[in-house]
């Protein structure tokens, strides 16, 4: 009846009501989270498919909330882009990426460190001199570091972002397309700008064994980059048929729960040295 769909969409506008305040203090409160080193970061290892050999990792972003526990990027990442915190986060989780990899080399274990960017930081013009600074400050190899951009990000502003992309290339940082496959790419943008690698998204791959159409796609996206002679990463292998489907197809890199889930530097200490996995 009507009476009870309005009193429904009454109770749905006061949850959406508490939700959207909910945001807007965890909104008022990252910039001082981010200040008193409420963020932290996990490891995923990034495996060479066909040595098995652990090359790299993605530092995938946490904030551990002193109220609600550990929150995932997903809930605070936007939020940071609209508030204007974002800049702030990316120097953050920049900085401790890179201090983490130094220490890792520093004892002889030589991985690369994978952070992802945000449009948003991609389109500013300093970005590159702030990554710059903090590769001098803490003597990290430039090669070791690669950024993940999105897609999107690119085609937004491409031109803002040629520059910007160029620029990391110059210094000898590595770029990576994220969620490869998921937007409106544009070849074109692919082949006039120097990026390194791609990353086929975990939507495609979680089900390329049992949907046909799945598992074409991935096929074309890594004719397509072995034509642009790009390295391959993908995402979201979780079980030991998904790797082999795709170590036979040549994938270069592997990412997925079967190695391993995200995990802070001490587990992920263990794991390694837990090798072969
Ligand atoms: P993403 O860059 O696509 O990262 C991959 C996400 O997939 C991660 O989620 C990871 O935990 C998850 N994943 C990894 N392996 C598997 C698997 O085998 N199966 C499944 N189902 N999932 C897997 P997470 O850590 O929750 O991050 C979500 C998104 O948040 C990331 O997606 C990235 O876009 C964003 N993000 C994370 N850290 C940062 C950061 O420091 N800065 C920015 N701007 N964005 C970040
Ligand atoms: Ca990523
Ligand atoms: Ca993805
Ligand atoms: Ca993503």
């Amino acid at each position: 009846s009507a009476k009870r769909d309005k009193t429904r969409f009454m109770v749905y506008t006061q949850e959406d009501d508490l939700e959207r305040q909910e945001q807007l203090r965890l909104a008022q409160e990252l910039p001082q989270a981010i200040e008193s080193d409420e963020l932290r970061l996990h490891y995923q290892p990034m495996v060479r498919m066909k040595d098995r050999e652990v090359i790299g990792v993605e530092a995938l972003v946490r904030w551990q909330h002193p109220d609600k526990g550990m929150l995932f990027p997903d809930s605070f990442i936007p939020l940071a882009e609209n508030s204007g915190s974002i800049e702030a986060l990316t120097r953050w989780v920049l900085k401790a990426a890179i201090e983490q990899g130094s220490r890792w080399l520093s004892k002889g274990t030589r991985l690369y460190v994978s952070v992802n960017i945000s449009a948003l930081i991609l389109h500013n013009p300093v970005f590159p001199d702030t990554v710059a600074k903090l590769l001098s400050k803490t003597g990290f190899p430039a090669d070791l570091l690669k950024l993940e951009i999105t897609e999107s990000a690119i085609i937004s502003d491409v031109v803002r972002a040629s520059e910007v992309v160029i620029s990391l290339h110059d210094m000898g940082v590595r770029v990576s397309i994220d969620d490869f496959g998921t937007g409106y790419t544009s070849l074109a943008y692919l082949r006039k700008l120097p990026v390194d690698e791609i990353k086929i998204d975990k939507s495609f791959v979680l089900n390329m064994n049992t949907v046909a159409d799945d598992a074409v796609i991935v096929r074309t996206l890594l004719d397509l980059a072995r034509n642009l002679d790009l390295s391959v990463v993908a995402e979201g292998i979780e079980d030991i048929n998904l790797w082999n489907s795709l170590k036979e197809l040549g994938c270069d890199i592997g990412q997925g729960y079967y190695m391993s889930r995200p995990i802070d530097v001490e587990a992920f200490s263990e794991w390694l040295s837990d090798q072969p996995w």
